[in-house]
């Protein structure tokens, strides 16, 4: 058991903060179980002036380009040639891929982020590498490798007789990990990097085993047209949808250039949407059209899309979403702002045991030291989100246990 005496700023709603400016928290066995006003009794540690806040969730980035963030000088496609997939091949050799996983996982947990969905290489030993650091470093994720088979380097691409086995193996070794704090994802990258008979192959394996699928939709105008134009489908969401991928555990990153049609078939679907907006801003990508979204009731997630995405902390993707919101004429309010970055993505990513501060739930948390002068719930966040320069996490907890620490 833990007991703390701490500020703490959690989302409630999407259109409601919970802050409490001397809080008691009481901790046990992984679980909140307690949390109200300090009422004087003794406590393990006095967290103040720091601000107690869920762990932050990533709905979408790359493991393998998290020594290439900077690197993204768009268009996309143009990118993905020169800087992303010389970057993946080096995942041939898990000795760099474990090197990177170290780095990767050091990253989210001092961005205090708790939960993520991350992309691998093609790689499944890059993946397994992977999902072997998540597991020691404590985090929460959904991970796999992308599984590609056309239009990239051949060292790239693995054949869907090869590729589905394979990550058959991992689901078999790592889905459901410590209490499902590690599940498996299904990832065809996207349409142009896959072929039909493996775009079908993904969606029957994670139907067969009930699993999240993950893939880009519509991230630019020219990827969009190459779909269509390949597979002769009247869409691009259509490529998806024939190939059984289009469903309620389905996370679609970008979403950006979409027909009223499409978004009314993914709000029908229940799919969940990792909208990218520093990722989209920094290759010119285009803005997503975040009322369009909203409008049809589509559960939102945020992802840093490292490495087009110039962040891991999604404090400042929140920021760039804000900002995107703004060109849409669209006033995201913090609580918004705050339930896509943690309780969003939570439920987008099937977790719902986490992304808020309420007994009941797990203690996936992180500790933020706003400047001194701070003294309430619109500093914090202007603090935490706005101010690019502030001071950054001190802590950092998943089911309780410390998994970051500023030394
Ligand atoms: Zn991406």
């Amino acid at each position: 058991m833990t007991t703390w005496r701490a500020r703490v700023l959690s989302p409630v709603t999407e259109d409601e903060l919970l802050w409490l400016e001397d809080a008691l928290v009481r901790l046990e066995d992984g679980l909140i179980v307690e949390l109200g006003p300090y009422d004087g009794r003794a406590v393990d540690e006095d967290l103040r002036p720091g601000v107690l806040l869920p762990g932050f969730v990533d709905a979408h980035l790359h493991y393998p380009q998290t020594r290439i963030v900077g690197s993204a000088t768009g268009p996309l496609l143009d990118w993905l040639t020169a800087s992303t997939f010389p970057e993946e091949q080096r995942f041939e050799d898990e000795d760099h891929a474990a090197q990177v996983a170290a780095m990767f996982c050091n990253r989210l947990a001092s961005s205090g982020t708790t939960l993520c969905l991350a992309y691998g290489s093609v790689h499944p030993g890059a993946a397994q590498v992977l999902l072997s650091a998540l597991a020691e470093h404590g985090l929460k994720a959904l991970a796999g490798p992308v599984l590609m088979d056309t239009d990239c380097p051949s060292a790239l691409q693995l054949p869907a007789e090869r590729a589905i086995p394979a990550l058959e193996a991992l689901i078999a070794r790592w889905h459901g990990h410590d209490d499902g704090r590690l599940r498996v994802a299904v990832i065809p990258r996207f349409a142009l990097s896959c072929s039909t008979e493996l775009l079908e192959a993904a969606g029957a394996c994670a139907h067969r085993h009930g699993l999240y699928v993950s893939t880009h939709l519509a991230e630019t105008v020219e990827e969009c047209r190459i779909a269509r134009r390949r597979f002769g489908t009247d869409d691009y969401l259509q490529v998806y949808e024939v190939a059984g991928l289009i469903h309620d555990r389905c996370v679609l990153a970008h979403c950006i250039h979409l027909s009223d049609s499409e978004w009314d078939r993914l709000a029908a679907a229940g799919v969940s949407l990792a909208h990218c907006p520093d990722s989209n801003d920094f290759l010119g990508s285009g803005s997503m059209p975040v009322a369009a979204a909203r409008r049809r009731g589509l559960s939102i997630a945020v992802g840093s899309d490292v490495a087009a995405g110039r962040s891991f902390r999604i404090p400042r993707i929140l920021s760039s979403a804000y900002d995107n919101g703004l060109r849409q004429g669209v006033t995201l309010s913090a609580a918004s702002l705050l339930w896509w970055g943690t309780r969003g993505g939570a439920l987008a990513l099937g977790h719902p045991e986490t992304g808020q501060i309420r007994p009941g739930l797990e203690a996936d948390l992180c500790l933020f030291d706003p400047p001194p002068w701070v003294e309430d719930a619109d500093g914090v966040v202007a603090s935490l989100i706005f101010d690019h320069d502030a001071p950054r996490m001190r802590q950092t907890w998943v089911r309780g246990i410390c998994v970051w620490e500023q030394l």
